[in-house]
């Protein structure tokens, strides 16, 4: 409290725990106070204190809350309704979808068509490396733990049982559940949870503001992170080494677009010691950074691919592991020995999730969507950048439709406000207050917003940022 910076009512979603000092959440008071929910991501959630934010309506680029106030989505959800609140065409079909057939399974060669055709549709549209196979899931989460065991499954059949060890990189984000949080590189996901499982090996995180050394250019800042990431492989032993995963664009990690010549370095020496690379596309994919995939933008030729959220705009849970031509070729002949490939959901192929898929995919290509984003990323990016030079902020970074602000002391990575200050959660408050949602966690704030945003609607976001952000300053100066 040295600078009178009140923590806040609302935690972060970092699960930081603030203490309740002053709250400026217009909506609390809601009735819901001690609720019964075992709310994700939450702080105490045992407390009777917690007063959620109860969201009843979406409209375009808004949500709206149980007492009617309204708010500009910055965040699309989870980083996900990349068609915005009230697509009528995904909810026709899925509509449609379940007057004619709500379920039906694709387990033992049995399936339904939605997911025959989305299986073709999302191999037709990645385009950075051919891909050969769609195995599809509920969610981003299932997607990276399936692409775990995938990868053993495939190096089983080929022999060589000791190559399993996976390569996943600090402040990654990979999803919650045992496998995928261990991949993750984020430490609130591993502490107290027994977590990581020891196949799991973290290396740098490439966010070259806060970790370059003094006269490093970004080249060379890559090339030392190539070159740690190769000794780490020798110290493990490559024959030891399965794979490696990486988002194109770290999202929850704090929004962290790759060094200049990262990708290029990085997968050399994965390719050269014969470990498989994985594209955690799960927020990149289908637009968010101007290109169809983050791949795409930055020359990644993975060998398997993990997609969801705005596969289906968030309409319907659903996510998917792209496999490409030889790990497939292997897989299969495996699962013809073994008689079966013995893994997948009820709800694998689920013909409603795909179904509405199928329709987000057809209105990214009827709409060019890749065009809007164009059109409006500009906008996001510099009119956001623009408050770079505020003293509370270190860094403003993004690109696309991704952006993040970290706040920090004397614009230096190396002093960060105490937590205690709640510094980032008072900014996030202050945009609730004026009527947007941001992500915050700790220090760090997240932006991504849907796809269909009008360029009145990013000056609205810019604007709302730009009040949040004096109040900031104000409490903290
Ligand atoms: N991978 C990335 C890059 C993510 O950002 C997320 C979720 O935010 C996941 C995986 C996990 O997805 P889900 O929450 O659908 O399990």
């Amino acid at each position: 409290y040295l600078y009178g910076v009140p923590a806040l009512a609302r935690a972060s979603s970092s699960g930081t725990s603030l203490q309740k000092e002053e709250s400026t959440d217009a909506s609390s008071g809601q009735g819901f106070k001690g609720h019964d929910m075992l709310a994700p991501f939450t702080a105490g959630w045992q407390s009777t204190d917690l007063h959620p934010l109860v969201i009843q309506k979406s409209e375009g680029s808004y949500v709206y809350d149980i007492n009617g106030k309204k708010y500009l989505d910055s965040l699309a959800g989870l980083w996900c309704t990349a068609l915005g609140g009230n697509e009528p065409r995904l909810v026709d079909a899925a509509v449609k979808q379940l007057k004619t057939l709500p379920f039906y399974h694709s387990f033992w060669n049995r399936t339904t068509k939605p997911s025959l055709d989305l299986a073709k549709e999302l191999l037709d549209t990645f385009t950075a490396t051919k891909m050969a196979k769609a195995f599809f899931t509920n969610s981003g989460s299932e997607a990276n733990d399936t692409q775990v065991k995938l990868v053993w499954y495939y190096n089983n059949a080929l022999g060589r049982p000791e190559k399993k060890k996976f390569i996943a990189r600090s402040k990654a984000y990979h999803g919650s559940t045992l496998i995928s949080a261990s991949l993750s590189g984020l430490p609130a996901l591993h502490h107290k949870f027994d977590l990581p499982a020891p196949f799991v090996l973290h290396t740098d995180c490439p966010h070259y503001w806060r970790y370059h050394l003094p006269g490093e250019t970004e080249e060379e800042f890559s090339t030392r992170l190539a070159n740690n990431l190769e000794n780490l492989i020798l110290k493990e032993g490559p024959e030891t080494i399965a794979a490696f995963i990486a988002e194109p664009v770290m999202g929850a990690g704090g929004v962290i677009p790759p060094p200049a010549t990262y990708f290029d370095k990085i997968q050399a020496v994965v390719k050269k010691y014969d470990i498989l690379f994985i594209a955690d596309e799960v927020i990149c994919a289908f637009g968010r950074l101007g290109t169809m995939f983050g791949c795409d933008k930055y020359n990644m030729k993975p060998d398997l691919v993990s997609v969801a959220k705005a596969l289906s705009s968030a309409y319907m849970p659903i996510g998917a592991v792209l496999v490409s031509p030889e790990v497939s070729d292997v897989i299969h002949s495996q699962s013809n020995k073994l008689g079966s490939f013995s893994h997948g959901f009820t709800y694998s192929g689920h013909p409603v999730s795909c179904a509405v898929a199928i329709e987000a995919l057809k209105i990214y290509k009827e709409k060019n969507i890749l065009e809007q984003v164009n059109k409006i990323a500009p906008k996001f990016q510099e009119g956001l950048k623009a408050f770079s030079d505020s003293p509370i902020i270190g860094e403003i970074r993004g690109t696309g439709l991704i952006l993040g602000t970290e706040f920090v002391d004397n614009k230096s990575p190396h002093d960060p406000y105490p937590p205690e200050w709640g510094v980032g959660a008072y900014f996030g408050a202050q945009c609730e207050k004026h009527g947007m949602l941001v992500r915050v966690s700790g220090d760090n704030i997240m932006m991504s917003p849907p796809f269909i945003m009008t360029l009145e609607e990013i000056d609205e976001l810019i604007s709302i940022y730009g009040k949040a952000l004096q109040a900031t300053e104000e409490r903290v100066k």
